[in-house]
């Protein structure tokens, strides 16, 4: 039975001040028995690890390169989040996709780089609203998915995040058959690859969730987490979602 996975993506958002939601969370936590992350911008990794230390929460990283050093100018390593105190890093945010260019190969290959490094990987996949439009929403997620996870995987170390681009930070969110059907379509898939291990890693659902629609999303059968942005910066907004979890 897998554990209810809450993530939050804190975006470019925060500085070492707003480190006091994190006081805020572990105080408000209680005795959840759900799996917590927190992903902050790389500059405050080091400090928010050091302040969850010894708590349920684990934080991680929003990218990583697929080297682990080099002359890459305002990139960061699987190793230097590894270093920092990062258990985790998210890969191939469709913010990531839109305003770096990143591909499919590249997500692929930042994959093979965090494992390698001991990270677990969450990898994010979701149709563009043009997409869904041309009822295109399947095919973009198994080729999503099919080009981004590398073939030898450690399946331990996987969690996939569908994220409809249009549902991100727009207050607008897919069905819940809609849900239902890409998660349920995403386990086969991943069954298809990998075999009947693929029961096991989490698949969560990420794009505007709130404390309000959090309860329904996470009873869906194939959901076993949330990907949150926007209510995951202050404590209180994000305590709420994580006590649906219960
Ligand atoms: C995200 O950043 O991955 C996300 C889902 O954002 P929001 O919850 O704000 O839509």
């Amino acid at each position: 039975m897998r554990s209810t996975l809450i993530i939050g993506n804190w975006k470019m958002n925060g500085k070492s001040r707003n480190l006091a939601e994190v006081n805020k969370l572990l105080d408000g936590l209680n005795g959840q028995s759900c799996d917590l992350v927190l992903c902050p911008p790389a500059t405050l990794i080091a400090q928010m690890a050091a302040a969850v230390k010894g708590s349920p929460i684990q934080v991680g990283g929003q990218d990583c390169h697929w080297n682990s050093m080099g002359p890459h100018t305002g990139d960061i390593s699987p190793e230097m989040i590894a270093d920092a105190g990062g258990e985790y890093v998210i890969l191939g945010h469709s913010e990531r996709r839109s305003d770096h260019g990143e591909t499919d190969a590249m997500v692929n290959a930042k994959c093979v780089a965090a494992l390698a490094a001991g990270l677990t990987c969450i990898v994010c996949v979701g149709e563009t609203k043009a997409d869904k439009s041309a009822e295109n929403t399947l095919s973009v997620i198994e080729k999503q998915l099919h080009a981004s996870i590398p073939e030898n995987v450690q399946l331990s170390k996987l969690v996939v995040a569908y994220e409809p681009v249009w549902a991100i930070g727009t207050g607008l969110t897919p069905t819940i058959s809609e849900i239902i059907d890409v998660h349920t379509f995403m386990r086969r898939k991943l069954i298809e690859c990998f075999g009947d291990k693929a029961c096991s890693v989490p698949l969560a659902y990420g794009g505007s969730v709130n404390a309000d629609n959090a309860s329904e999303i996470l009873a869906q059968s194939n959901v076993s987490g949330v990907l949150v942005g926007g209510a995951s910066l202050r404590a209180e907004d994000f305590l709420r979602i994580v006590s649906c979890a219960a």
